[in-house]
């Protein structure tokens, strides 16, 4: 027997891209049904830092960030090593911070948000792939995984929010691993790690690097992002996440000694392949924010900028389609992004090519290739700041 819509949107996945969407969609009046495979709090592998350009942005959608601002740990800026002692400190512009948070924190808060919008929010329901009419090729919803077996949940506007690794977007063909880069993450809590300060930091070696963030609860989140093969001493650990990351810190001629008292809390996560490239424009009826837009990997620590300006954007697209039908809609959603968004993926991919090139990453090129003013200015081009950077000042290297 057919239904009627379960509602005017469906969201698959609430993490921060999907949160943020059903939060600024209820606002505006629309039925939104929101379903995630995990139960929050859950734990997510990230390195647990909102830049100031995402804090501004939750701001400036009305989704005050107080409770981030009251419970984080204020980053001021960012620290950047090389292996041979190269040594970079970047503020972010007065009086603009990041903060740090676990996600555990951050994603439960942006889920009570969408709820308390009046977003309906069900856990523990894991997403299939998306419907799609063969006739005209639209999307007209979600098949979800129940106990009882496959149901199909049907709405006129859907959101694949679902991240990386997208049931949605994977399914349909709209992403794929690229070939290269093949990256893993693997990622943890320590304590007490010492020298510890209100600037993040980024340890950049020449096939993998490290970042640090201290939070709450005198902890400090570890992640290391690597590629297996490379002739490292990590190859031969990717099946042992523990040893792996115990490895990337206790190995490294800067960090080690910070870590000569340091334990882990819990088990690390290992994550890969990270990167995932967008293959296509979604079909009518489907619009995807977030991760599950395509990702490569952290090292720019923008991934929540780029998930909470997507899920505007979608949102935007989402009641355009609901008012007007889907004319016209994606081509005009693919501009907007681009318009918003291509500069910064434009950056984020010219600085990966820099760390990812040995040469450009030898001692020497290091300091030459990125004299410190520029190294700082680049910290605040990635912590969306506002700052701007000329490409061609260091497109050269
Ligand atoms: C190692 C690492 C470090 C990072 N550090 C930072 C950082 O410091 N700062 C920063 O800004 N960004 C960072 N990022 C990037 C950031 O984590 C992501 O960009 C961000 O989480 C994207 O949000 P999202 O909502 O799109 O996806 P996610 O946060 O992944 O949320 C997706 C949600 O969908 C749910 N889901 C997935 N599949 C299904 C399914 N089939 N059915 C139902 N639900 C499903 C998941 O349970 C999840 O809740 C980091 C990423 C990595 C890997």
């Amino acid at each position: 027997m057919s239904h009627g819509p379960d509602a005017d949107v469906l969201i698959a996945g609430a993490g921060p891209a999907g949160a943020v969407a059903a939060t600024l969609l209820a606002r505006a009046g629309a039925r939104v049904l929101v379903v995630d495979r995990a139960r929050f709090p859950r734990d997510k592998l990230c390195g647990d830092t909102l830049n100031p350009g995402t804090l501004a942005t939750l701001r400036r959608l009305g989704i005050d960030p107080d409770p981030i601002e009251t419970a984080g740990l204020r980053v001021d800026g960012m620290v950047v090593t090389g292996e041979t002692g190269v040594r970079v400190a970047g503020a972010y512009p007065a009086p603009l911070h990041g903060r740090a948070l676990t996600r555990r924190d951050v994603d439960a808060w942006l889920v009570a948000e969408a709820r308390a919008a009046g977003a309906q929010v069900e856990e523990g329901v894991t997403v299939r792939r998306a419907t799609v009419d063969p006739a005209t090729g639209r999307v007209g919803g979600l098949v979800i995984a129940t106990a009882q077996g496959a149901r199909v949940l049907r709405a006129p506007v859907t959101i694949a929010a679902d991240g990386r690794h997208s049931a949605v977007a994977f399914g349909l063909g709209l992403a794929r691993h690229p070939v290269a880069p093949r990256r893993w993450a693997v990622g943890g809590y320590f304590e007490q790690v010492d020298g510890l300060s209100a600037f993040g930091e980024m340890h950049v070696r020449r096939r993998h690097y490290l970042g640090i963030a201290p939070v709450p609860g005198g902890l400090a989140n570890v992640c290391a992002v690597l590629a297996p093969g490379a002739g490292t001493p990590f190859d031969g650990l990717f099946g042992d996440p523990a040893r792996l990351i115990e490895t990337a810190v206790r190995a490294d001629p800067v960090v080690a000694a910070r870590f000569a008292r340091a334990r882990a809390v819990a088990p690390p996560v290992v994550l890969g392949p990270l990167a995932v490239v967008s293959a296509g424009r979604p079909p009518d009826g489907l619009l995807i924010a977030g991760d599950a837009a395509g990702f490569v990997d952290p090292m720019t620590g923008d991934g929540l900028h780029f998930a909470v300006r997507g899920a505007d954007l979608a949102a935007q697209a989402a009641l355009e389609a609901l008012a007007h039908g889907w004319d016209g809609v994606s081509a005009r959603v693919a501009r907007r992004a681009r318009h918003l968004l291509a500069g910064k993926r434009r950056f984020n991919r010219a600085l990966r090519a820099l760390v990812g090139s040995p040469a450009a990453m030898s001692a020497a090129a290091w300091g030459a290739a990125l004299a410190p003013d520029l190294l700082r200015r680049i910290i605040c081009v990635a912590g969306d700041t506002g700052v701007a950077v000329r490409q061609p000042e260091w497109g050269h290297v």
